[in-house]
């Protein structure tokens, strides 16, 4: 394949590289066009344990593209995908589509190539981007969270557009930015989309769902996550001398404490009980003869389909305004909100992967909604989302693996998505 198609123009790739546009993409811009291959040879089909194994080698720590987002659009390209670098921020994000825009059957599949730090090195068994296949798994940093997703997916769509094309349009988002602030990654993407006028009808997340063993568990929503942050200020003073100044530590205290005891719910039809955790109070005062002026608590929520970011503002704001009244500091909260809870319910889209999973794993994977958040929290406004992958277990931690046969599995369950979506 020497030939592309770039911003409609017929290029001619330089010397040493079928691919014209490779590198080419600047960070910081918002679309680097589309490379469309037309000249087509001879297509190996991807293997997804090697796919993972060569982006295992891509240092793609967040925001560092590293790598991984020119290989899969290298595959997807000549695969016959449309792609584009949707770049927003300093982050690299790839799009993918085959098959007509605008196609009322498209299935969409998210993931991310960004890994988290690796921590010391030398705490590693292997280098932490080696990509080494030694006692049946793929060893390496995003090796299970979640470059072996992205791999399975695109070695399943490849498969199926090149063997047996569908009435239909697959699209894959993939992000450079999940593991980071994620301001620039999947919302990017989903931005990007809207302008362009593509739309997913359904969505895949492949991020890691199975806590023990392939299959077991998948997602039908995630609960939402905010985090407040509190500062009691009082008036400050020498700590012999309490009656002339006003301590916030123990308002600060006592609001804590009150928020900590507080059930939020006792748990809803699809989710667990929401949970509020403090997780730090500060006051940054080293002398012990001072009262501080000043002192901060964070809190971090995690609530279910009872709640909401507004509701449970409202809800703080109340108690520390009581406390305020009571101890005679100002309080004052400042939020962030990092998604709201939400609920895919049990349909059509759970239910194809779950007869998915059954008929590879022979098991029936329990519908879960527990977890941290995923960027299924931004498609979720765009289309239904479920999410379904390997097991998380040795995600984020030193020798990060992941099984080449479990790999192989769900490589074929995705398959098998694919196929009864277009069936
Ligand atoms: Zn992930």
């Amino acid at each position: 394949m020497d030939n592309l198609i770039r911003d409609g123009r017929k290029t001619k790739a330089p010397s040493g590289s079928p691919y014209a546009a490779r590198g080419a993409c600047a960070l910081g811009a918002t679309d680097c066009g589309a490379w469309r291959p037309i000249v087509s040879g001879d297509m190996p089909q991807p293997d997804a344990v090697e796919l993972t194994q060569r982006l295992v080698r891509c240092p793609s720590v967040t925001p560092e593209e590293g790598g991984a987002l020119v290989i899969l659009a290298d595959i997807l390209s000549e695969a016959g995908f449309e792609v584009h670098r949707v770049d927003r921020g300093g982050v690299a994000n790839l799009f993918a589509r085959w098959g007509r825009k605008g196609h009322p059957k498209t299935f969409g599949f998210n993931g991310h190539t960004d890994v988290v730090p690796t921590g010391p090195a030398g705490a590693w068994a292997r280098p932490p981007f080696s990509g080494d296949i030694a006692d049946g798994k793929v060893w390496g940093r995003g090796a299970c969270d979640m470059k072996s997703g992205v791999a399975a997916f695109v070695a399943a769509a490849v498969a199926l557009v090149t063997e047996v094309p569908p009435e239909g349009a697959v699209i894959l988002a993939i992000t450079g930015d999940e593991e980071g602030e994620a301001a620039d990654g999947t919302a990017a993407l989903l931005d990007w989309m809207a302008r362009e006028g593509e739309a997913m009808t359904v969505c895949l997340v492949g991020e890691p769902t199975s806590p023990e063993t392939l299959g077991d568990m998948m997602k039908i929503g995630r609960r939402g996550s905010m985090t407040a942050y509190l500062t009691a200020t009082g008036v400050q003073g020498h700590s012999a001398y309490p009656h002339r100044a006003k301590n916030p530590v123990p308002a600060i205290a006592l609001l804590a404490t009150r928020l900590s005891a507080r059930e939020l719910d006792t748990g809803t039809e699809h989710f667990e009980p929401s949970t509020l955790a403090v997780t730090t109070i500060d006051t940054g005062n080293p002398a012990n003869n001072v009262i501080p002026g000043v002192c901060r608590a964070t809190v971090n929520i995690r609530f279910n389909d009872a709640h909401s970011s507004a509701s449970l503002s409202r809800w703080l704001e109340d108690e520390a305004a009581k406390v305020a009244a009571e101890t005679g500091v100002e309080t004052a909260m400042r939020v962030q909100v990092s998604g709201e809870s939400f609920l895919t319910p049990p349909g059509d889209l759970s239910s194809l992967v779950a007869e998915a999973v059954e008929a590879e794993t022979g098991r029936v994977p329990v519908f879960s909604t527990s977890g941290g958040t995923s960027d299924a929290r931004f498609v979720k406004d765009h289309c239904p989302v479920v999410e379904f992958g390997l097991v998380g277990r040795s995600m984020h931690k030193v020798d990060e693996h992941a099984a080449v046969e479990d790999i192989r599995g769900l490589t074929a369950i995705y398959r098998r998505i694919l196929e009864g979506y277009f069936g």
